[in-house]
């Protein structure tokens, strides 16, 4: 049963120098208009799966480029052509200084309940670093207009780890977010991917990310800061209030079905993994031929199931059970070493272990 639909809107208005996701600056209503047109043929291919959709997440890119009428469209289309719940979780990702209250007001009108807005940080100073198009006030005006229009549950993405971010400034960007009225915080570590322009700049020793030690004191921080205030951590790199966990992400960490379609989705629907093109073109024409855009099928075994889903479980508070890891050997000396914690037939990362989780779901898996 597929419970998650994901849907990828490419376009931005800036590409920032350490992003790594599939983007492209393009202002443009006219392809924006084709764009979801496509996404839904592309979605009436799937037309035979067995749907019961709980949650559609707008992920980007930046959705907000989109006209709310454009967003609304799409989700009358999927409510119109596939089985959903009563109780839909839609999410859209925002850039601040994309919407305002009106689009807020509309967005509500079509069902959307939940948004993640792109705020990064508070400090002009990292915002410049992070080559964002945004001021501060426009993050605390995005989150007034959406609160205005009734949209409660509220996310704000945090980077940390910035070139010359000291814990101080940290703080003061934590007191920030806290003293808004928001429901969710997805903090991120600032990472130099490879073929990126930050990533350029690290190796070329033009930008230097923080020493790991300092790295650590920051997490821990966050995460004392953020709980003291009634946000629990859920997963490695998020924290919510009671109740307001993503659903929708949990549903890729707790490996229940999904879809993903646009450019560079990627799905999981009966054990098998697939991913669309990163080609907007390439998508674009495949549709019109009336041919799936998808680049790779991996049709995944029962052991790769097993090791997906302590990959996976791992990430979360819950954790995953035991007798699905491997190496089984290693747990106890884990738990020893403060990396790992054991609860019922359950095993979970600990904030130490949160730290280099790669480097233990490894040595699990
Ligand atoms: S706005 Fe988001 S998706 Fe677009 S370039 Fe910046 S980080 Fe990437």
């Amino acid at each position: 049963m597929i419970k998650g639909l994901y849907v990828h809107v490419p376009f931005c208005n800036i590409k920032c120098p350490y992003c790594d996701f599939t983007s492209i600056v393009i202002d443009d209503r006219d392809i924006y208009k084709k764009y979801v047109e496509t996404l839904k043929k592309e979605l009436s291919f799937y037309s035979g799966e067995d749907f019961s959709l709980e949650t559609i997440y707008f992920g980007g890119g930046t959705p907000s480029v989109l006209e709310p009428e454009l967003i609304g469209d799409l989700i009358s289309f999927v409510k119109e052509n596939i089985k959903t719940e009563k109780e839909l979780e839609i999410t859209v990702e925002i850039n601040p200084k994309t919407y305002r209250y009106e689009d807020f007001f509309k967005l509500k009108e079509y069902g959307v309940n939940r948004i993640s807005i792109g705020a990064q940080s508070f400090l002009e100073k990292n915002l410049k670093i992070l080559g964002r198009n945004h001021l501060s006030e426009d993050t605390v005006k995005t989150v007034e207009d959406a609160k205005k229009a009734g949209i409660e549950n509220i996310n704000l993405d945090l980077i940390y780890g910035i070139q010359g971010q000291t814990l101080e400034e940290l703080e003061q960007d934590i007191d920030r977010y806290l003293s808004l009225p928001i429901t969710h915080i997805s903090a991120y570590m600032l990472t130099a991917y490879e073929g990126t322009p930050l990533g350029q700049q690290v190796k070329k020793g033009e930008f230097f990310l923080p020493e790991e030690n300092l790295l650590e004191e920051m997490y821990f921080l966050l995460n004392k800061r953020f709980s003291e205030k009634g946000f629990f951590r859920y997963e490695i790199s998020n924290w919510a209030k009671k109740g307001y966990q993503c659903k929708h992400n949990l549903f890729y960490w707790n490996h229940t079905y999904f879809l993903g379609i646009g450019v560079s989705a990627w799905s999981f629907v009966r054990n098998k993994r697939f991913g669309n093109t990163k080609n907007l073109d390439d998508y674009m024409k495949k549709i019109r031929e009336g041919k799936k855009p998808v680049l790779f099928v991996d049709k995944l075994s029962t052991e790769d199931i097993k090791r997906e889903k302590v990959i996976l479980g791992l990430r979360t508070v819950e954790g995953v059970e035991e007798n699905l890891v491997k190496n089984k050997e290693k747990i106890d000396f884990l738990i020893e070493e403060g990396y790992l914690r054991r609860k019922g037939r359950k095993i979970s990362l600990t904030e130490k272990g949160c730290l280099v989780s790669n480097y233990i779901i490894n040595m699990l898996t």
